[in-house]
């Protein structure tokens, strides 16, 4: 995630400046590594569109962090397996992209954990190869893999506005293709429109009936409704004192069980510790699991913004 305006300028009034304290001298919080239960990996930033609200940057040029191969993800699953994880979530970028996603869903899947892959379920999800993948990996390993669409609003102009004008009809047209091959499938959608939640699930179950996907849009698993990622807005720090004021338990926290293997375009692959935050030196733990198996400071806003006062996760 590019170090934004809003980060720059929450630093420069005195916020998120030191690990260990807030800008008012109180301890700042961490999140305990509880355990892993889900390893998130980045296939790599390059995408075959570009979102306006693209958390992570990704475009059909941007290949800061570069595909991940096969042999790169093996280590990092059979430590994920000794460490007791139970998922690999693929991320991107448009996950489709790396040649690789199939072969590595396939060796999560073969070693007994489940495959959660995000995609736009646009072209490269299409194109054959992914398409007969897929439909394999269904074969072999039924519900354990899941596909997550991305669909931001239940109508196309909506959808369009963020993604190019016709994405929303390719979208779709994936999100059957996926639904014909019998893979399990949810969507994830946003909550920027000025509905209320209620309003939102009517309009994406109505979508879903008129074109026949097996989806429940009254499922929040099935249907994820995202909240905005305003990256400007000012947001409090958070201190250690902050969870009994919150009534928040700190495990709760993505970063307490998950973490996510990225590959800096020219390095090694490298773990940091969870998906929203790839570009801080700070939250980069380590070359292995085990290195970075530890306590994360809550010093970004997003800790603060999404994850503490704002609930985000990116498990299913
Ligand atoms: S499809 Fe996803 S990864 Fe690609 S640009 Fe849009 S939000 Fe980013
Ligand atoms: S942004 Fe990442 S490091 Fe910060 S609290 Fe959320 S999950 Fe943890």
């Amino acid at each position: 995630m590019a170090d934004g305006a809003g980060l720059t300028r929450l630093r420069a009034g005195g916020k998120f400046l030191d690990a260990e304290f807030t800008k008012d001298g109180s301890a700042r919080a961490a999140a305990p590594f509880a355990r892993l239960e889900t390893l998130w990996v980045n296939t790599g930033t390059l995408c075959n569109i570009e979102c306006r609200h693209c958390y992570i940057e990704s475009s059909p040029t941007n290949d800061r962090l570069a595909y991940l191969t096969l042999p790169e993800f093996e280590p990092y699953l059979a430590e994920a397996l000794a460490m007791g994880a139970r998922e690999i979530g693929f991320t991107g970028g448009e996950p489709f992209m790396n040649a690789d996603l199939v072969a590595m869903a396939d060796a999560a899947l073969e070693a007994g954990l489940s495959a959660l892959v995000l995609t736009n379920a646009m072209r490269p999800a299409m194109r054959p190869a992914a398409r007969s993948g897929v439909a394999r990996l269904v074969q072999k390993h039924g519900d354990r893999l899941r596909l997550r669409v991305s669909l931001d609003h239940h109508t196309a102009a909506k959808h369009d506005a963020e993604r190019g004008e016709g994405s929303f009809a390719v979208a779709l047209a994936g999100l059957k293709g996926f639904a014909a091959d019998g893979a399990a499938l949810s969507v994830a959608g946003r909550t920027v429109w000025g509905e209320n939640e209620a309003q939102a699930r009517a309009g994406y179950a109505a979508l879903f009936s008129s074109h026949n996907l097996p989806i429940d849009a009254c499922d929040p698993q099935r249907l994820v409704l995202f909240p905005e990622m305003d990256e400007a807005a000012d947001t409090p720090e958070i201190t250690t004192q902050c969870w009994t004021i919150l009534k928040k338990d700190p495990r709760e926290l993505m970063c307490a069980t998950s973490r996510m293997l990225i590959k800096r375009k020219g390095a090694a692959p490298s773990v940091v510790a969870c998906t929203l935050i790839v570009d801080d030196p700070q939250f980069e733990l380590g070359a292995t699991l085990g290195e970075a198996a530890r306590a994360v400071k809550l010093n970004h806003p997003h800790c603060s913004r999404f994850c503490v006062l704002g609930g985000a996760s990116c498990s299913a």
